[in-house]
């Protein structure tokens, strides 16, 4: 495919990417969508290397009834209708009471983030729970294992705003390959990183190891992480504005793992183990066995661990959650392994942004457009935001508001 200056440019071929090229396609403007790696689909990465669909990343539809990908998951299984939870307690598994009281205080939690609501802007942390029974395991649940940030770190009014309903859809051929195909066919050139992106005007002017293409206009999908580290030279900088509130919505880091086991252990498919939080265990990994009744497991490990793990390296992360893993289930179980590491690819530094405490107005900061740049991606979402969904609905937004009000040539 040869490419020729278009109407607009798109950096990313991520969601948001993807999402924007197809609409501004559609409306009939042309784009050409510059991606700085090998494959498409940014954070949502399908592999088969445990021997059946396996994501990277983005793994589940989240609010389902609101996504915007809903309708071409034809595939998927709504997770919430097989999930059980096992909750393990150090040396054994939680009777039934435990985990009606473990439901309890979840209930609680949400309870009082609502109650909370009218308050000036805080941090999580500050207004749920804590020195019950379950408190500490439910705070590391919501805050690290979820959001990829501790709940000392979120945004009150920022995880109210994107709180997720059900129903979580699965897809069974894996989101990365569902994104994939809904990118065929698109004006991308990948291997194509941006380096420089002119903004001066009139439209834009970006540069890179392919040269330099002009556009009326550019719609930017990098993450946060990206855009805080500098990955885009923008000329001129960005106002205090839109740096602040990239500096607003850091990356958190949730890392996922699988692992090939054919053995099923007493569990079944689907069903997800989690670990009592205690002085001794304060950032326990999650679980989940057999997704379709394959033959691996899967998990994620989040916040500050996963940080740490990320520097240590894969094969340390790796023989980290190997013997966590023994731990409960003793050791030899487990065969091949996979550990991605989204904090230190410098496409993404992260896995999805949070807002600080005090910043959830950052994300509609960021998505207000600066002449022929614009900003789109699941930091820009308020509803679905570091989700998948909230990825394409504001690719979609983007080119919209191009095709509304079409760029001078
Ligand atoms: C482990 C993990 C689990 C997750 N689980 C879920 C989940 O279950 N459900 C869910 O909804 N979401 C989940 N997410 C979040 C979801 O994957 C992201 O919110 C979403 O994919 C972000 O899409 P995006 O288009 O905004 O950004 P990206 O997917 O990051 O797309 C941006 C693209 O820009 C490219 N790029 C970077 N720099 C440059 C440059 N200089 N020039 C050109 N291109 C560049 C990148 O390579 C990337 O392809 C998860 C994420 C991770 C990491």
């Amino acid at each position: 495919m040869s490419f020729t200056n278009p109407d607009v440019l798109v950096i990313g071929a991520g969601a948001a990417g993807i999402s924007a090229a197809r609409t501004l396609l559609a409306g009939g403007l042309s784009c050409v969508v510059l991606e700085a790696g090998p494959r498409l689909g940014g954070r949502a990465k399908t592999c088969l290397t445990l021997g059946a669909p396996f994501d990277h990343g983005a793994t589940w539809l989240h609010d389902a009834d609101t996504n915007p990908l809903t309708r071409f998951a034809t595939d998927a299984l709504d997770h919430d209708t097989v999930r059980e939870r096992h909750f393990w307690m150090g040396d054994r598994w939680a009777m039934l009471e435990e985990i009606a009281a473990h439901a309890r205080a979840e209930d609680a939690f949400f309870a009082a983030m609502d109650a909370a609501a009218a308050l000036p802007d805080c941090p999580v942390a500050s207004v749920v729970p804590q020195g019950g029974f379950w408190d500490a395991t439910i705070r590391h649940w919501q805050g690290a294992q979820i959001q990829a940030r501790e709940v000392e770190l979120l945004s009150l009014h920022d995880q109210i705003e994107n709180d997720l309903e059900g129903p979580n859809l699965l897809p069974r051929q894996g989101v990365g390959a569902l994104l994939a195909g809904l990118a065929a066919a698109l004006p991308i050139r990948l291997n194509a990183p941006v380096e420089s992106l002119d903004w001066s005007g009139p439209g834009v002017v970006v540069r890179g190891g392919f040269g330099q293409l002009r556009a009326r206009a550019a719609i930017v999908t990098v993450s946060t992480g990206v855009l805080a580290a500098e990955g885009i030279r923008f000329t001129p900088a960005l106002p205090p504005r839109h740096a602040q509130a990239v500096h607003d919505l850091p990356m958190g880091l949730l890392t996922k793992f699988g692992f090939r086991c054919s053995e099923r252990l007493g569990i079944g498919p689907f069903h997800g183990i989690r670990v009592r939080v205690t002085p001794e265990n304060p950032r326990p990994a999650s679980w989940i066995m057999w997704p379709f009744g394959a033959d691996h497991l899967f998990g994620f490990v989040g916040g500050a661990r996963a940080w740490a793990l990320s520097a240590a390296g894969p094969a340390e992360t790796e023989a980290d959650l190997r013997a966590e893993f023994a731990t409960i289930f003793g050791p030899g179980h487990l065969g091949q392994g996979l550990v991605t590491d989204w904090g230190e690819n410098p496409h993404f530094l992260g896995s999805y942004s949070q807002a600080r405490p005090g910043a959830a107005g950052a994300r509609a900061v960021l998505a207000e457009p600066l002449g022929p740049l614009l900003f789109a991606g699941e930091a820009t979402h308020r509803g679905l935001a570091g989700t998948i969904g909230g990825a394409w609905a504001e690719g979609e937004r983007a080119a919209t508001s191009l095709l509304d009000n079409p760029p001078a040539a």
